[in-house]
C-alpha cells in the first residue's frame, strides 16, 4: 500500500474512454482548489461514481477518515471549479474532495461519530495536500492554496466555511507544506533540494540521476544506486515519479536533471491521437520500443491488451526493434508501447 506522508493513498483512475466528459486536457498545475462533498459517501465510493458516469464533474483526489483515493492523473484537467473552460480552478489546480461533511451546505449540523469522521478526514487531507503539492512541484502559500468559494464563488468547502476555519485550514496546509519542505519525509531525503529539477522532459532525453529512483511510479522501493549515472527517459506517466529513467526506475522531477534533449524526428506526438484496435489475441505493452524491455506493470500484474481493445495512439517511433520487418512502435494510451503492425 501506498501512502502520502502518512495517509494511505491508492489510485483508481479514470479509464481513458472517459478522458472526453472527465479530464480532456493535459495540464500542468500551479496550485491547489479544496472542496467538501456535502455527503456521507466514502472517499472510495466517491471517487468510484465519479470515475463512472460521464458528467462533466470530476476532481483529483477525494480524501476521508481512513485514506486518499485519485480518480484523475494529476497532469490532466479537471471540472472541479465551476470558473469556466479556461479557468484557472479547471485548468490549472490539482482539486481534493474532503469527504464526510454531510449535508452541511445546507445546514445540517453533524455530532459525534460523523463528526469524529469529519475530522480525521480533514485532518488527512492536510497531509495529503502538503505532500502532493510537494511532489508536484507547486509550493504551497496563499495564492496558491485556494477553496472552491475563491475560485468562483460557491460555498464550498460548506462545513469549513461554516465554522469559520476555511482560513485555518489553508495556513495549515502551509504550514505542512513547509515542514515536509524543510526535511521531514520529503522525496529530497535530507539532500540540498535539486537546483534543477526537470519539469518538461520528454521521451529520449538524457539525463542525471541527482537523487533516488523508485520501483513503481508511485514511488514504491526507493534507491540511490543510481546517483550521479546519466540514461535516457524511456517512458512518461501522470503519477508523482513520472519518468522512467532507462530500466532503472522512477524519478520525480527532483530527482533528476537535463543532460541533452532527445534529437527530434525520432518520436513524436500525433496532432491528434488515433484510435486504432489491437489485432493479436495478446498483446504486451512495454516500458521502450523494445520486446526485450519490460512489461509496462499495472495495480494487479502487468499491461496485456487482448484482441480488439481500443487504444489511443499517443506517440509514435521510426527506430524501435525491428518486428515483422517494421521498426515503427506506437504508445497507447500514454502507458507504454507495442510494435505498430499489432494495430490497424
Ligand atoms: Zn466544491
Amino acid at each position: 500500500m501506498s501512502s502520502k506522508n502518512g495517509v494511505p493513498f491508492r489510485q483508481k483512475l479514470v479509464g481513458a474512454w472517459n478522458y472526453g466528459a472527465k479530464c480532456p486536457y493535459a495540464m500542468d498545475a500551479d496550485s491547489a482548489t479544496i472542496h467538501e462533498t456535502d455527503n456521507d459517501a466514502s472517499a472510495n465510493n466517491e471517487v468510484s461514481y465519479m470515475i463512472g458516469n460521464t458528467d462533466q464533474v470530476s476532481y483529483h483526489v477525494a480524501i476521508d477518515e481512513n485514506e486518499a483515493v485519485q480518480g484523475i492523473p494529476f497532469n490532466r484537467n479537471t471540472w472541479n471549479a465551476g470558473d469556466g473552460g479556461s479557468g484557472h480552478g479547471n485548468r490549472k489546480s490539482i482539486s481534493f474532495e474532503i469527504c464526510r461533511n454531510y449535508n452541511q451546505s445546507q445546514g445540517t449540523n453533524i455530532t459525534g461519530t460523523q463528526l469524529e469522521q469529519y475530522k480525521k478526514a480533514k485532518a488527512n487531507a492536510i497531509k495529503v495536500i502538503a505532500q502532493i503539492m510537494l511532489e508536484q512541484g507547486i509550493p504551497a502559500n496563499t495564492s496558491t492554496v485556494k477553496s472552491h468559494y475563491d475560485r468562483s464563488g460557491k460555498n464550498c468547502p460548506s462545513k469549513m466555511r461554516n465554522d469559520g476555519q476555511w482560513i485555518a485550514f489553508r495556513d495549515a496546509v502551509i504550514k505542512e507544506y513547509n515542514r515536509l519542505k524543510g526535511g521531514g519525509s520529503s522525496s529530497s531525503g535530507g539532500m540540498k533540494p535539486n537546483p534543477k529539477p526537470l519539469k518538461d522532459g520528454k521521451i529520449g532525453d538524457t539525463v542525471k540521476v541527482y537523487n533516488a529512483l523508485y520501483r513503481d511510479s508511485l514511488g514504491a522501493v526507493k534507491s540511490t544506486a543510481k546517483r550521479g549515472k546519466q540514461g535516457k527517459i524511456k517512458r512518461i506517466v501522470g503519477n508523482s515519479k513520472k519518468y522512467l529513467v532507462e530500466d532503472w526506475g522512477w524519478a520525480h522531477p527532483n530527482d533528476i536533471q537535463l543532460v541533452k534533449r532527445a534529437s527530434s524526428g525520432s518520436t513524436s506526438k500525433p496532432s491528434n491521437s488515433k484510435t486504432k484496435t489491437v489485432t493479436i489475441d495478446k498483446l504486451n505493452v512495454y516500458t521502450s520500443q523494445s520486446l526485450s524491455s519490460p512489461i509496462v506493470k499495472t495495480a494487479s500484474g502487468y499491461r496485456i491488451l487482448k484482441k480488439g481493445t481500443k487504444v489511443k495512439v499517443t506517440a509514435t517511433a521510426n527506430n524501435g526493434q525491428s518486428v515483422h520487418g517494421s521498426k515503427n512502435w506506437s504508445e497507447v494510451d500514454g502507458w507504454g508501447w507495442v510494435p505498430s503492425v499489432y494495430l490497424k
